[in-house]
């Protein structure tokens, strides 16, 4: 149930309600507080960190013999053997490899790393030999590998004379491009390609930065 206010009540009301409230005196100045040790320290802001750039470039891998004769652990390839698996690796090389240069200036050494893979229809393909002949099947498994260390070379000369690249644990900027590029990270270190090569270029730093060192037997002290 509500209630009228007689109208005497209400008019009091009304004037309480414009009567203009006491200011209060202004506070005096407050002092400067003095400085102490935390005022006085420079703020250390955080430098702004750039955008990561993303750029495909080419890498240009090179069928060499006695490379691949080394990965595969032979002496001679077969002249029927090379005559295949020359074309294949120009054949690949031209529709399915891929390199990126990614940057991301979080990471340490100026932030340069590189991708090279190898498309899925060379996966496929190579499963398909196997099915038939496991033996070419691992001739052209070794052909793959070959080309992706070969571009990678192409790309960060030094690895040639290491025979490995150094694998490094990517940054979450550097995760987030490989999406974008349609790849996905797995934290046993590869991605979802079978023949990929991920490392830092320029080169630095060898086998202190790479993830395989605990397991790997032929890590160095760079
Ligand atoms: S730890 Fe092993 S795989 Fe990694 S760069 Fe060194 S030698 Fe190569």
């Amino acid at each position: 149930m509500t209630t009228t206010k007689k109208p005497a009540a209400k008019k009091a009301e009304a004037a309480k309600a414009a009567t203009p409230k006491k200011t209060a005196k202004p506070d005096a100045p407050k002092k400067a507080a003095k400085p102490t040790a935390k005022t006085t320290a420079k703020t250390t802001a955080k430098k702004p960190v750039g955008p990561i750039q993303v750029d495909a470039i080419d890498a240009h891998p090179e069928f060499d013999m006695f490379t691949y004769c080394e990965l595969s652990g032979e002496t001679r390839i077969e002249h029927d053997l090379l005559e295949e698996l020359e074309p294949r690796f120009d054949g690949w090389a031209e529709k399915y490899l891929r390199a990126y240069k990614i940057t991301d200036p979080a990471a340490p050494k100026g932030g340069g790393h590189v991708i090279i893979w190898l498309e899925e229809p060379v996966e496929e393909e190579i499963e398909g030999v196997w099915q038939d002949s496991p033996s070419a099947g691992m001739s052209f498994h070794n052909l793959a590998i070959h080309m992706v260390m070969s571009a990678a070379q192409n790309v960060v000369p030094e690895l040639a004379d290491k025979g490995c690249a150094p694998l490094p644990k990517p940054t979450p900027g550097i995760l987030k491009a490989f999406e974008k590029l349609g790849l996905v990270w797995n934290k046993e270190g590869t991605v979802n390609r079978q023949f990929a090569v991920f490392t830092r270029m320029p080169y630095s730093d060898g086998c202190s930065v790479c993830i395989l060192r605990p397991k790997c037997p032929n890590a160095v002290d760079d």
